[in-house]
């Protein structure tokens, strides 16, 4: 609990009776890992129908198995498939190289983190971190075109095995470059990797070990039912929209929802498997029904393929009486805002790490922007000294009256003082002047130095090789733009909803200019 909670949690505690308290818990009692975060307004009132994505959204991966058995196929495909050499079997997963928001320059063969603007960042080659020079010759402070084919993106943690691998492969690449990684160029690498990666997806191996295992493949939650059976009870329409094919739904969904011994479909109103996203959102394919046995009750309800606005008619709700809760930044949340005009949900899973690590840095972060803040007082302060030491040498008068004519008025009446004083007395204070800017100096630079070592130490705190998730340096990562803009909402899980009423006006905090902090 921060100060202002704790305070407000004081306050509360004068004005209620003890006993009222749990009728007024407030967002404060729910651990922020766990809050549902607001960028536009969303009254629950005004949602008609909620409707899911499954991997990464209401199938939350168990990440350190899925994606080492993600690393696992693909390497034994790039050997057995594509040819390569026996020793890449040897290459250990590294969960921390990539992070989501990335782009593979495949090209050069460089992982890059983009900042809010599409501007580099940081790049690194392999394990390597290209430095400021290398990065300023290769992208030359250029924005890069996401739209061509010698860049990709990577959006959904699907994508995070394929860039650790790549990334081990360049570093292999990059230490025997005669080798038979070494004749190969870093664009026919990747290449191979996401053929490999997508096989995996495609032929059933991947999925056929997971459905054996599921308990060590998915995180189990066990509000999850309750939650989107809050969201039935309050008469919402719920639904389903899966690019995963049929079966494989059917064994993730029923060994996550029904549990209770009830059929995990008896959950939708509507599901839909083999969806194609984001075609789904754009093109107006038929849908397929597919029987229900488990739900003899019910007339079709479980389709194949379809689109959109055929969702919307089956349920009687439209545009933004929809919300959509995804995990692809493009493949849910923008597609289905821009193309159909539905309020989309962001689960993004990596936010309750983000969150620890923020508090584990709380400190550090408070020093490093009262640094900041500090040290542009201490520039304004030495430019203002240094105008006067220079407006004073030699011909101060006549600078002073240019500086009129340039509109520098508030600077003049320290020098009216000035000229006031005995060319003697003005020898002593230009030393003290001078004196009093080589201390200024001196402690800009330590001011620097402590804030690149305070910079290091939050960045290490959250991922040694890219830092935050969300921000990069001052601002927004890419990706933490993407999330703002592109989702009404955003929290790590969709259980997250049973602490909140189903009802709850979700409002967006007070945005603000710079002038106006
Ligand atoms: P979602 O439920 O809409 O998130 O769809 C995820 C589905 O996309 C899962 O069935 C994944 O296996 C599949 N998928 C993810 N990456 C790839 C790929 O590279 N190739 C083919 N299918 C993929
Ligand atoms: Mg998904």
């Amino acid at each position: 609990m921060d100060k202002r909670e704790a305070k407000t949690e004081a306050r509360g505690s004068t004005l209620f009776s003890p006993g009222l308290q749990h009728l007024l818990p407030g967002e404060k009692h729910i651990p922020r890992e766990r809050r549902i975060f607001v960028n536009r307004n969303l009254r629950m009132d005004d949602i008609a129908a909620l409707g899911f994505d499954m991997d990464h959204t209401l199938a939350l991966y168990n990440r350190a198995s899925f994606e080492q058995l993600t690393h696992d196929l693909a390497v034994q495909y790039l050997v057995e498939w594509q040819g390569y050499p026996e020793f890449i079997r040897d290459i250990h997963y590294n969960p921390d190289v990539v992070i989501r928001g990335l782009v593979v320059d495949k090209r050069h063969g460089n992982l890059l983190k983009m900042d809010f603007h599409d501007y580099i960042a940081k790049a690194m080659h392999g394990t390597r971190v290209l430095t400021h020079d290398e990065r300023r010759k290769l992208y030359r402070r250029s924005r890069v075109n996401l739209h061509s084919d010698r860049y990709k993106s990577f959006d959904t943690l699907f994508s995070m095995p394929e860039g650790s691998l790549f990334s081990a492969l360049m570093d292999l690449r990059a230490e025997d470059p005669k080798g038979p990684l070494g004749r190969l160029n870093p664009a026919q690498v990747f290449d191979d990797v996401r053929a490999c990666v997508d096989k995996a997806h495609r032929d059933g191996s991947l999925k056929s070990i997971i459905t054996k295992d599921l308990s060590r493949y998915f995180v189990w939650d066990p509000d999850l039912p309750a939650t989107l059976l809050r969201f039935r009870a309050l008469g919402k329409k719920v639904f389903l929209v899966t690019n995963s094919e049929h079966a494989y739904t059917e064994a993730v969904m029923q060994y996550l929802l029904g549990q209770s011994g009830y059929d995990w479909k008896e959950l939708f109103d509507l599901v839909v498997v083999e969806s194609r996203k984001p075609a789904f959102f754009l093109e107006k394919k038929d849908p397929e029904p597919i029987p229900a046995p488990e739900c003899p009750d019910r007339g079709n309800f479980v389709y194949r393929g379809g689109n959109a606005n055929w969702v919307e008619q089956f349920l009687g709700a439209n545009g933004d009486q929809v919300l959509y809760f995804g995990d692809h930044t493009y493949g849910d949340i923008l597609k289905s805002k821009r193309t159909v005009g539905w309020r989309t949900a962001m689960i993004v899973q990596e936010l309750e790490k983000e969150i620890a690590a923020n508090r584990r840095l709380l400190y550090q972060r408070r020093e490093r922007n009262g640094l900041l803040a500090r040290r542009q007082d201490l520039a304004l302060d030495r430019d203002h000294l240094r105008f006067l030491l220079e407006a004073l040498d030699g011909n101060g008068e006549k600078e002073a009256i240019a500086g009129r004519h340039q509109g520098l008025h508030y600077r003049l009446p320290e020098l009216e003082e000035w000229f006031k004083l005995s060319p003697e007395e003005r020898r002593r204070h230009r030393e003290g002047m001078e004196r009093v800017l080589e201390g200024l100096d001196y402690m800009s630079a330590q001011y620097r130095l402590r804030i690149e070592e305070l910079s290091r130490v939050i960045d290490e705190g959250h991922n040694r090789y890219w830092g935050s998730l969300f921000r990069e340096g001052n601002e927004n990562s890419r990706f933490g733009r993407q999330v703002r803009e592109f989702a009404c909402i955003y929290t790590s899980r969709v259980s997250n909803f049973l602490s909140y009423s189903g009802n709850t006006y979700f409002i967006a905090p007070e945005e603000r200019m710079p002038h106006e902090r």
